[in-house]
């Protein structure tokens, strides 16, 4: 073994010891570390022949790398959807590295990781009430998850016409409707082969909305005139966290002959609440569904699902399956998760969300996914009451996205964005809401809490000053 390798080996208690250590430390600094910094680095570092070992690279990290990190992972990070990460899922997601182990086969020798991951997957239909008539396991991110239903739901489409894409390629067009699909989505429609500029743009409801027109679905899916059709519907739009009518898009389901795919990445959450589970009511007569951990979950980057019904399990291993490869055996008769998503080797993704369910349970999720409404609604408030500053749509969940008061004030939005992101006390995220500049505030960190909220609205105070 190489000495430096046999070294680390040797001092691996120490080692550890001292990245526990830097750990507990960052995490209980968190609420000092700033949410912004506009340092660099110059990214062209030699690689030498021989290596430093673990403790004196710790040490150049710590020197050169950790003072830029910023606090993304705490109360006040309201840019994009930004989860932190739990106790419990900082506890499996170190273990997953530890254990290293190769998340494919239910009935191999090598371990019950995939086991493991079935597991959580049902743990977490309990979570979101949703029947145990999906198939579910995890990707990188809400992106590769609708990936994954997406290139299922082609799979169907072509069916449908007696063809199959996956083996022989796309031989006609797909026809994709859709109303407010996330970027994410789009980009699937690209690297699919669908293109990302066709999909027909469903209407959304008169006024201040982002949901789905059903009168204007309905309209759309007549003109098509009986033949297959995927629809991408949202629980949770970016902007404003609206749903669309997933008990009126039931009723077309039963009319009509489509794959209906749900994007709940962040707004699948709301079923963990008495209050708000009414939004994804008949969500579970979807064909497939998009769900981010890493969001409103609180795990580590990168954890998501997707959620298959099982009746489709054929049409997702013809789209996934490794057939030239002898040893992995028959899919239909060998469970691994190889058959059934983009990747093949993987690591055990969903032991951080396994722990965080254990310890936190149902009431945990939902006191997370309460406290982030009521803090969005603390902070909606104050928008509401300051006249420098109006909402651009209700506050419907836990997303708040508001401008500056007046059209006048258009110019200065993102000047003063930037200047209340530098300050460091806070980040929100730039957006473009029905054709006036605005900022969007995210609320889906557990830590989030009162305090937090009264410093924002201090910075953003100090900030208008400056512009
Ligand atoms: C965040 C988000 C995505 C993309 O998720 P990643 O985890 O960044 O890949 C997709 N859809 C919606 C609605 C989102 O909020």
């Amino acid at each position: 073994m190489n000495t430096i390798l046999q070294q680390d080996l040797n001092e691996i208690e120490n080692i550890l010891e001292k990245v526990k250590q830097q750990g507990i430390h960052f995490l209980e600094s968190i609420d000092t570390i700033p949410t912004s910094n506009n340092n660099t680095i110059t990214t062209n570092r030699d690689l030498s022949n021989s290596g430093l070992g673990a403790l004196p690279t710790l040490e150049e990290f710590n020197r050169r790398l950790a003072p830029l990190m910023v606090s993304q992972t705490g109360g006040r990070y309201w840019g994009f959807v930004t989860g932190g990460s739990t106790p419990a899922s900082i506890v499996g997601d170190w273990l997953t590295t530890i254990y290293d182990q190769n998340a494919q086969a239910t009935n191999a020798q090598g371990g019950v990781s995939a086991l493991i991951e079935i597991e959580t997957i049902n743990l977490l239909l309990q979570l979101l009430s949703l029947p145990k008539i999906f198939l579910g396991g995890f990707v990188t991110g809400a992106t590769m998850s609708n990936f994954t239903c997406l290139a299922v739901a082609r799979q169907w489409f072509g069916k449908q016409l007696g063809e199959d894409f996956a083996k022989n390629g796309i031989s006609q067009p797909i026809q994709v409707l859709s109303a407010m699909p996330h970027s994410s989505s789009v980009k699937c429609l690209a690297m699919l082969g669908i293109g990302s500029q066709n999909f027909t743009k469903i209407e959304t409801i008169e006024g201040n909305r982002e949901a789905i027109d059903i009168a204007d679905l309905e309209r759309n899916i007549k003109k098509i005139n009986g033949r297959p059709f995927i629809l991408i519907s949202s629980a949770g739009t970016v902007n404003t966290a609206d749903f669309d009518d997933f008990t009126a898009i039931t009723k077309l389901k039963r009319k009509y002959n489509f794959w209906w795919h749900i994007d709940a990445a962040f707004g699948g959450f709301a079923a963990c609440s008495p209050k708000y589970k009414h939004l994804v009511n008949g969500w579970d007569n979807s064909d497939s569904i998009t769900v981010d951990c890493h969001k409103w979950l609180n795990v580590p980057y990168e954890s998501a699902f997707y959620l298959v019904k099982e009746e489709h399990r054929n049409l997702q291993i013809e789209t996934f399956q490794n057939s030239n490869a002898p040893y992995l055996g028959n899919p239909l008769e060998n469970f691994n998760y190889l058959n059934f998503l983009p990747e093949n080797s993987r690591r055990l993704k969903a032991l951080p969300v396994w722990f965080s369910l254990l310890a936190y349970g149902k009431h945990g999720y939902q006191d997370i996914v309460e406290n982030s409404v009521v803090m969005a609604l603390q902070f909606d408030d104050f928008i509401c009451k300051n006249e420098n500053f109006e909402l651009l749509a209700p506050t419907r969940l836990n997303n708040v996205c508001f401008t500056l008061a007046g059209d006048h004030n258009q110019e200065k939005v993102n000047s003063f964005l930037t200047k209340l992101n530098d300050r460091g006390k806070v980040f929100m995220t730039p957006t473009v809401y029905q054709n006036r500049k605005g900022i969007r505030a995210s609320f889906v960190n557990w830590r989030t809490n009162e305090n937090d909220i009264q410093i924002v609205i201090a910075e953003m105070k100090e900030s208008l000053l400056l512009i």
